[in-house]
């Protein structure tokens, strides 16, 4: 039992608690992981899966989208 928030996973969409996912934040102007989970700034999540980090890396104009910079 977990009481932990679900967040989404930008690339496929699958949800999932917040520790299963990678936690990243905007930056000067890119994107950075966040391990600790405790950067502050608007966050985003994709999960622990190479296609997932590779689809988020190479979606720039989803990335905005997903940190509201346009
Ligand atoms: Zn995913």
């Amino acid at each position: 039992m977990t009481r932990e928030p679900i967040r989404t996973c930008i690339s496929c969409n699958r949800k999932g608690a917040k520790s299963e996912l990678i936690r990243y934040v905007w930056y000067n102007g890119s994107a950075l992981t966040d391990p600790s989970q405790k950067l502050a700034g608007r966050g985003a999540y994709h999960c622990d899966k190479k296609e997932c980090k590779e689809r988020f890396k190479a979606n720039g104009k989803r990335l905005k989208r997903v940190f509201r910079l346009t």
